[in-house]
């Protein structure tokens, strides 16, 4: 099959015109006639005038401003909003079918209680009264009892003000468990913290980089980032140069001036062998290294010891030796490294929206390579943005049972003395669950965003630990996979129905709060999760109750944003600049205020660790590779809804015939691996691996590289309506998770594979 560039390009949104680029508004619309004769659920709008709303879509962190049509009380169409910093009037499917899953059959539409055994799908619709009145009569028993600390929650995110809410709760509660969902960025942010020490987001000037070195992001082919990308690319000069470095020709890399294609799970020696190019002919930035860099050369810890620095760590690296751990040419390998060095406003970015999770170490890897460019806080750069600080709080005071279950250890171990500085480890918690002896150490769960079961790697695992929690309390819109096991249902409303304050997302080289807001009323009889952890709070009375003072989020919206509320209001985001301070000074909070190549940090973690090599990580994957000779990798797609919730139907609907037919999920093997294995275009076969195994069609594709098979993040659902339950395998459910030894997060590029005809 010939590859033919240009026809990638036209998958691929850009900037002002990009929505009107890609095939699949066309292709919605084409199939709106058809298909929504066959939607009972379908709204027709009625007669009358058009009023416009400014909101923000929050499907996922990427934060993009929209614009939503409304007429009477019903939203009639979603478009991108045209003066929004992020997006700039780009968006991507997902937000323009979101009306469907606003009038679709898969909400919530009120809150219920477990009538059958967990799973079964039975419930019994009770009053918002009895359902608050048994959460706060079992928090409260679990403390009478001193076990506060046995309370954790599960949340999509740690940045908005109603998960700071939450995690307030439990810390007034008396609970340390806050834990945050696995995401692309975790590596990133821990990087950032380690080498900068600074807690927040790495922030990339895409719309002024002139070479953007991507090691398999999903810049434009999944959510996250997608909105800013796109516009961005739409105001780009033409001299801007992508490079994807990619084991598959993705749409972003089909997107870029160059694509890449090394081996996965090769990113971290390939980004060290780029050093290694770097340094050796003296194409670093030596001001920057000089004057704000630290262990670029060996460096000496306290004790007098010495321990290698940047320069020694690449010097392994050669490019003949990344040459055979990537499969690239060393021709290849000295050209990246030289145009990157070269350019002038050069960015190398790593985690973005991937499917599959970075290992610190490639975390590490790819960021030093912005500090050899030494292009920090500069034009076209990187900046650092810190953890947002635009909500004001009012004191708390906690009582000795809060600060006594406070003090216990997180149940994913988190902060512990191995894993020092890594926030959450949500992939720990169902071993930590599972391993526990006697009662779990989880006696109530709250799911306050996210979809666990259906996110975490080895759903399996997740499965059976949910199955030891007594009590289990999920607060989504829609039945997914994670409320179908719940004991509790306490719908939160949908995002077109309330409000919700949306940080800087991920990936933005400026500060920008959006705010969601109500577009229409409720359709259903749901409350707002953080309404319902304040009126807890007060159920609960004492110091739980005084760390409340709100009388809903609305309130303390207004309240602690106060002045910036009506810009929120009158223009739906504000962006802030300061976060764009050029100046180097203070910008490092590390130990040494510079730059850490080798972070001290780090280094002294992994010495509690007992793992004394002060080198690089590589991240194996288990399994017999003579039974499993082939590596299962994960890819996103704009068109397939990879996180907590699924694809609305129109989005499935514009998936093509190679990716999903009718029930079966296809995956991409190359032509000549397919040949060594008796499969054809079109065949039925079983994907195995350590974690399980699934029944697959075959793609022969010559844009990914021979001895891996490639399958799509965001199918296999169990929850969620007939238009996506039962369609193709859950690709996580075939991937056990991989311990990142020096954070303990899940690394796991892939799995070892065998594919069979079937
Ligand atoms: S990228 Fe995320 S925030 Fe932006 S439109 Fe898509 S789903 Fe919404």
């Amino acid at each position: 099959m010939k590859i033919d560039r240009r026809c990638f390009l036209s998958l691929v949104i850009g900037g002002a015109v990009g929505t009107t680029l890609t095939p699949v508004p066309w292709k919605l619309t084409d199939d709106i006639a058809i298909w929504s004769q066959n939607w009972p659920w379908t709204p027709v709008p009625e007669d009358g005038p058009s009023k416009f709303v400014k909101s923000v879509c929050t499907q996922c962190p990427g934060g993009c401003g929209i614009t939503v049509r409304t007429i009477g009380d019903r939203a009639i169409k979603i478009e991108g909003q045209p003066d929004h910093p992020v997006n700039n009037g780009s968006l991507c499917p997902r937000a323009i079918s979101a009306t469907q899953h606003l009038y679709g059959p898969s909400r919530i539409q009120g809150p219920m209680k477990r009538a059958g055994e967990r799973g079964q799908g039975k419930w019994e619709k009770i009053s918002w009264d009895e359902a608050i009145k048994t959460v706060t009569e079992k928090l409260a028993e679990l403390r009478t009892r001193g076990k506060p600390h046995t309370v954790a929650c599960i949340s999509d995110t740690d940045g908005n003000g109603s998960s700071y809410l939450m995690d307030r709760f439990l810390q007034a509660y008396g609970s340390p468990n806050f834990i945050r969902t696995p995401s692309s960025a975790d590596a990133q942010e821990l990087a950032l913290y380690l080498s900068c020490g600074r807690q927040g987001t790495i922030g990339y000037d895409f719309r002024k980089a002139d070479f953007i070195l991507s090691f398999g992001c999903a810049l434009m082919d999944g959510c996250d980032t997608a909105g800013q990308v796109m516009s961005a690319f739409g105001e780009q000069d033409k001299k801007t140069r992508l490079v994807q470095i990619e084991a598959r020709l993705s749409d972003t890399a089909a997107k870029a001036a160059q694509w890449v294609p090394a081996k996965p799970g090769s990113e971290t020696a390939l980004a060290l062998g780029l050093g290694h190019v770097i340094v050796r002919d003296g194409l670093y930035n030596k001001a920057f290294i000089d004057n704000h860099g630290f262990a670029f050369e060996d460096w000496q810890d306290d004790a007098g010891n010495t321990h290698p620095g940047y320069r020694s760590l690449v010097q392994d690296h050669s490019p003949d030796k990344v040459a055979k751990a990537t499969g690239l040419s060393e021709k290849v390998i000295e050209s990246l490294a030289r145009s990157f060095a070269r350019a002038h406003r050069p960015v190398a970015v790593s985690g973005l929206g991937s499917a599959a999770p970075d290992s610190l170490d490639q975390a590490l890897a790819v960021f030093a390579l912005n500090a050899l460019a030494g292009n920090f806080q500069k034009p076209g750069g990187v900046f650092l943005i810190d953890e947002p600080d635009y909500l004001s709080w009012t004191e708390m005071k906690i009582d000795k049972t809060a600060s006594a279950g406070n003090q216990h250890p997180r149940v994913d171990g988190a902060g512990s003395e191995k894993f020092a500085h890594t926030r959450y480890l949500p992939n720990r918690l169902p071993e930590a669950i599972n391993s526990a002896k006697g009662d779990s150490p989880v006696q109530a769960l709250l799911v306050a965003g996210g979809n666990p079961l259906y996110t975490l790697a080895d759903p399996r695992a997740a499965q059976k630990a949910f199955e030891k929690i007594p009590f289990i309390v999920s607060f989504s819109t829609f039945i997914d996979e994670t409320a179908e096991q719940a004991d509790l249902l306490l719908p939160h409303p949908h995002f077109l129905e309330s409000y919700q304050d949306v940080p800087t997302p991920r990936g933005m080289a400026h500060t920008v709060v959006s705010l969601a807001r109500p577009v229409v009323k409720p359709q259903y009889d749901t409350r707002h999760m953080a309404d319902v952890v304040i009126q807890i709070a007060k159920n609960l009375g004492g110091f739980i109750e005084n760390a409340f003072p709100w009388k809903n989020y609305e309130d303390f919206l207004r309240k602690s944003l106060s002045d910036q509320w009506k810009t929120l209001e009158k223009k739906g985001f504000w962006s802030d600049s300061r976060s764009r301070d050029t100046s180097l000074d203070k910008i490092f909070r590390t130990s040494s205020q510079r730059f850490e190549f080798f972070p001290m940090s780090k280094f002294a973690a992994m010495n509690g660790n007992g793992n004394k090599k002060a080198g690089v990580e590589k991240i194996e994957l288990p399994g017999n590779i003579d039974k499993l000779p082939l590596v299962l990798v994960p890819y996103t797609s704009m068109r397939i809804s990879d996180g907590a919730v699924a694809n609305t139907p129109f989005m499935t609907k514009t998936l093509d015939a190679n990716v999903v037919l009718e029930n079966d999920v296809f995956v991409e093997i190359n032509p000549k691996t397919a040949s060594e294995y008796g499969l054809s275009q079109g065949d039925k076969a079983t994907v195995k691996t350590q974690a399980g195994r699934a029944e697959v069609r075959v793609n022969l594709f010559e844009g990914i590289m021979p001895g891996l098979v490639a399958m799509p993040a965001g199918l296999g659902r169990t929850g969620f309506s007939d238009y996506i339950a039962g369609k193709g395998a859950n690709v996580y459910s075939l991937i056990a998770p991989a311990a990142d030894p020096a954070s303990g997060l899940n690394a796991a590029w892939g799995a070892r594979a065998a594919i069979a005809k079937a």
